[in-house]
């Protein structure tokens, strides 16, 4: 499968796999019991240039695309998605916004230290009555002339990186007037970590992702510079529904991973794991399952580098990036059930990857669009608007 990948993009998975494999797998089961952040192991992804990879070098990043960050992803979604989505999130919904809509000066201020993993970036647009339906955000922005701010009230939830001791910033997304015909205008405005009136929930138990950040924040008076609007005004609908399409893309590349994960693993035990005298990968039942395995995460893996390709090369990509998001976290979810099976036991047992993977890999149906959203997405590309 890496045929048809450059010699710099195939190098950069070799890294990431020994990374991730070498670095990753012997300690994130404990960080994963603890429910704890991996603030050693997110400090040497930034040392390694992951957090910068579809950024400019200008701007402290690896000068790369999507396609270098989705090679990363599926690699270290491979071992784990707590770490996968940690990136994901701080690269195409933390640093993404900045780099594609922020001004000189933003992206000056913000990108070196979001490239350098230094800072985390993080996303707000999801609020408590409603995801699915972003366009119905309640969060609201006014504009106070007299001091030249943004006041902004209201709450988001379910946020990703919004509350590590390294979170710098989240773009929250407001309403910040009304249309002639009675339209909500919504826009994007950064705001800085540790501004007055902003708090941050404890993070959510939760059933998976769970050395990932993930919480409540609300919005009480607080105080932002006007100039922290990123982009122009009324137009964050736009720009999140952006942002969106080519996360998918990443989602669906860190879907891949868990896939591939789960066929890894299940080789490996089926191999060792002995019944009625012999290999339990020596019964054909086991071995068709597996093989049926390995062909979703394959067809996974080429739906998500067909729409990064087509991304990349400035083609449409929506609705791919749709068929393969929705495609691979339907394949994730198969390969983690089956995967378990495989282990009997063992595989409800915490301390085996197969149960993180299982854990982790439902809400991949839900998150950054859930799979209904998706199916209305390439419905409507297909022109059956309703
Ligand atoms: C761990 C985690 C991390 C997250 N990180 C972020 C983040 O960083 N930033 C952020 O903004 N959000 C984040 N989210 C939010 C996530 O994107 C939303 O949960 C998701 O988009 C679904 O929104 P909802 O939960 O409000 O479900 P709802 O929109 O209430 O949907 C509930 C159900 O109804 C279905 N449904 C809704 N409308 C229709 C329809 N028209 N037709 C058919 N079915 C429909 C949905 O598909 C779903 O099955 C995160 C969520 C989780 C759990």
């Amino acid at each position: 499968m890496d045929h048809n990948l450059s010699a710099e993009l195939r190098e950069l998975r070799r890294t990431v796999e020994e990374f991730a494999h070498d670095v990753i797998a012997p300690k994130i089961g404990e960080y994963y019991e603890r429910h704890e952040f991996p603030y050693e192991i997110v400090r040497e992804m930034g040392r390694m240039g992951l957090f910068g990879l579809p950024f400019p070098e200008e701007y402290g990043g690896m000068g790369g695309d999507y396609l270098a960050l989705g090679i990363a992803l599926e690699e270290l979604a491979r071992v784990d998605s707590s770490v996968a989505i940690t990136l994901e999130a701080g690269v195409s919904l933390g640093a993404m916004p900045i780099h594609c809509y922020g001004t000189e000066a933003q992206k000056r201020e913000w990108l070196p230290r979001l490239c350098a993993g230094e800072v985390l970036g993080a996303f707000g647009l999801t609020e408590p009555d409603g995801g699915s339906d972003a366009g119905a955000t309640r969060t609201t922005a006014r504009l106070d002339e007299s001091t030249n701010e943004w006041v902004i009230n209201g709450t988001k939830c379910f946020i990703t990186n919004s509350g590590t001791d390294i979170t710098g910033l989240v773009t929250v997304t407001a309403v910040t007037g009304r249309t002639a015909d009675g339209k909500p205008r919504i826009s994007s405005i950064i705001v800085p970590s540790g501004t007055p009136g902003f708090t941050v929930a404890a993070p959510y138990s939760k059933v998976g992702w769970n050395a990932s950040d993930t919480r409540e924040l609300s919005f009480s008076d607080v105080r932002v510079p006007a100039e922290n609007l990123l982009g122009k005004e009324g137009r964050g609908y736009a720009q999140f529904l952006r942002i969106l399409d080519e996360g998918r893309i990443a989602i669906s590349a860190l879907a891949t991973g868990l896939a591939q994960g789960c066929v890894d693993e299940s080789v490996r035990y089926a191999k060792e794991r002995h019944a009625f005298g012999r290999p339990i990968g020596a019964n054909q039942a086991i071995q068709f399952k597996i093989a049926d395995m390995e062909m979703k995460a394959h067809t996974a893996r080429l739906a998500w580098r067909d729409a990064a390709s087509r991304l990349v090369a400035g083609e449409p990509f929506k609705k791919e990036a749709a068929l393969a998001k929705l495609y691979s976290s339907t394949v994730a979810v198969d390969n983690a059930r089956d995967a378990t099976q495989i282990h009997g036991g063992y595989g409800f047992m915490n301390e085996y990857p197969v149960a993180r993977m299982w854990r982790d890999s439902k809400i991949l149906e839900i998150g950054e669009g859930t799979s209904e959203v998706q199916r209305m997405l390439i419905a409507r590309e297909l022109g059956l608007a309703s």
